[in-house]
């Protein structure tokens, strides 16, 4: 089996090789000054999140938030600012079709409020009808941190219990360990043979220093994207994550594409021609068509005079040259648009279920098939069935969600390491407390500037608070917060007070529901207490 699919001819650029013309992903700061990084192993803040949209080409969620039914608050507040490619699944959901979401928590510590935004985003999830998956990245925690294995089942056992308490269904989800599940491993062993060290090298930035495990765990987790679809068949899945992850998520859509047994693409003759050059070739015939009768049909040379005198856009300019050539060598050649099927992967039988399989008049070629009376989206769907019938995965590029992260309760980033800067799900109800009331705050240094100018509210990490969690799904009370503290209504000391006792009050209920979950954690599906020897 070999990949004889043109894919430069394509023209098609990777996703994770557009990340890999960035290295090491970095995004600059308005003032040069690199603030932000996009690392999955690094820092998890980011300067500017207009970058990210402008240099990594993730979308705004704003752009498809009216197509979701039921938004979640951290949608509906911007706390979910961005998404690639999540549109099938919001599709999926609104018309009751399947869909999945999955994300996994690396176990390198105890749960905090960070962690509670991907907990509710897989919650919510499972609660408009995807499946869910939650996993422990147990591999990569040891591989890329270093954790040892006693540690990782401690935390391990923890994580699952807030994501418990929180309202995963256990019964209708599922959890699992990436050192337990054999189905996942052997998949990413199938990934591992379509993944190049080149790719390691320039996304993440490995080198001869980097240990073959850490590597292993990168296919790991493209694996993890992609189980869902092991389990179920394809569908949409999403994967809730922070930005910092979009390079594993990036290169998790490329390898999808990969595996594909087939490439669909549009054509207009016998020859090959990329996006670019298509999208021209397209232009001329129809411009061509218009003006014939029905009898007649528009030749390739036709194309190539029409397309020659035509005024492209300068992006188009060396298309349009390589088109015109491709079109005079063509010469009489008629132009006629159909879909092409590039046999990538797979035994013969897949290629010749799929000849079997198109309807209506078609070409076959060596490792190609040309079917002119299906239309691309038929072809596609086609192209999956055949896939899964004869033995592939059929993947759909898996789709994600990103969310702002928190800032620090002191300033700055949140970091486990810093105990004042977050809230552990696990800190007593009073230290809760204690942490919202000594938190740093966007308000003026005396109550009367307060009064006259307003606090800052889009610079606090109290208001945050009540937007990411405290105020739960009540937009009204996350509004009046805002309003009264810009309009110089609301003192700090009362706002945190009021904010201090929610979060008390949530920590409470919250803990409560994990000791109820601990006296059932038997009845779940999964080890705690890893087989592995404690290296
Ligand atoms: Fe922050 Fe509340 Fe003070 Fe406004 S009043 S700056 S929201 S703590």
């Amino acid at each position: 089996m070999t990949d004889d699919t043109p894919d430069e001819a394509d023209g098609t650029t990777s996703e994770a090789d557009t990340a890999a013309r960035d290295p090491p992903a970095t995004v600059l700061a308005d003032g040069g000054v690199e603030e932000t990084t996009i690392d999955p192993w690094g820092s998890s803040t980011i300067a500017d999140y207009r970058k990210l949209f402008e240099e990594f080409g993730i979308e705004e969620f704003e752009a498809i938030l009216g197509d979701v039914p039921n938004p979640h608050y951290l949608m509906r507040r911007g706390v979910i600012f961005g998404h690639r490619d999540y549109s099938p699944v919001v599709e999926a959901l609104a018309n009751d079709e399947p869909a999945a979401a999955l994300s996994g928590f690396m176990p390198t510590g105890d749960p905090h409020i960070g962690h509670k935004l991907v907990f509710d985003e897989i919650i919510w999830h499972q609660q408009q009808g995807a499946d869910a998956y939650a996993l422990i990245a147990d591999l990569e925690a040891h591989s890329a941190r270093g954790i040892d294995w006693a540690t990782i089942d401690e935390h391990a056992e923890s994580y699952l219990l807030s994501l418990l308490a929180l309202g995963f269904d256990a019964e209708e989800g599922e959890l699992y360990r990436q050192s337990d599940n054999r189905e996942l491993q052997d998949l990413a062993f199938e990934l591992g043979s379509n993944a190049r060290f080149a790719e390691f090298e320039s996304i993440y930035g490995f080198d001869s220093e980097t240990s073959v495990s850490h590597m292993q765990s990168v296919v790991t987790q493209m694996a993890d994207m992609l189980y869902p679809q092991l389990v179920d068949g394809p569908k949409p899945t999403v994967i809730p994550v922070g930005p910092d992850q979009d390079p594993h998520v990036r290169l998790a859509r490329d390898l999808a594409v990969r595996m594909r047994y087939f490439k669909v693409t549009k054509a207009y003759a016998s020859f090959e021609a990329d996006a670019a050059q298509r999208e021209l070739i397209g232009r001329a015939y129809d411009a061509l068509s218009e003006d014939i009768d029905s009898d007649e049909m528009v030749r390739c040379a036709a194309a190539a005079d029409w397309l020659a005198e035509y005024d492209a856009a300068p992006e188009f300019t060396d298309a349009k040259t390589a088109a015109v050539d491709k079109l005079s060598e063509a010469g009489k050649e008629p132009v006629r648009p159909r879909v092409r099927f590039f046999h990538r992967h797979g035994a013969d039988d897949a290629f010749e279920a799929m000849i079997d399989a198109i309807d209506g008049e078609k070409r076959v070629y060596e490792g190609h098939i040309d079917a002119f009376d299906l239309d691309f989206e038929a072809a596609e769907e086609l192209a999956r069935e055949i896939e899964v019938d004869t033995g592939g995965y059929g993947f759909i590029q898996p789709s994600s969600i990103y969310h702002r992260f928190m800032t620090g309760l002191t300033g700055g980033k949140m970091s486990s390491s810093i105990p004042a800067s977050h809230i552990s799900l696990l800190d007593d109800p009073e230290t809760g407390y204690d942490k919202v009331k000594s938190a740093t705050t966007g308000g003026r240094e005396t109550a009367d500037k307060q009064r006259e100018l307003g606090g800052e509210a889009d610079d606090c990490p109290v208001y945050e608070l009540y937007a990411y969690l405290l105020a739960n799904d009540d937009d009204g009370l996350v509004e009046e917060v805002y309003e009264e503290c810009v309009g110089g209504e609301r003192l700090c000391g009362d706002c945190k007070e009021q904010a201090a006792e929610l979060m008390e009050s949530f920590l409470e209920d919250h803990q409560e529901k994990r000791a109820e979950w601990e006296e059932k954690l038997d009845e779940l599906d999964i080890e705690f207490d890893s087989s592995r020897k404690r290296s």
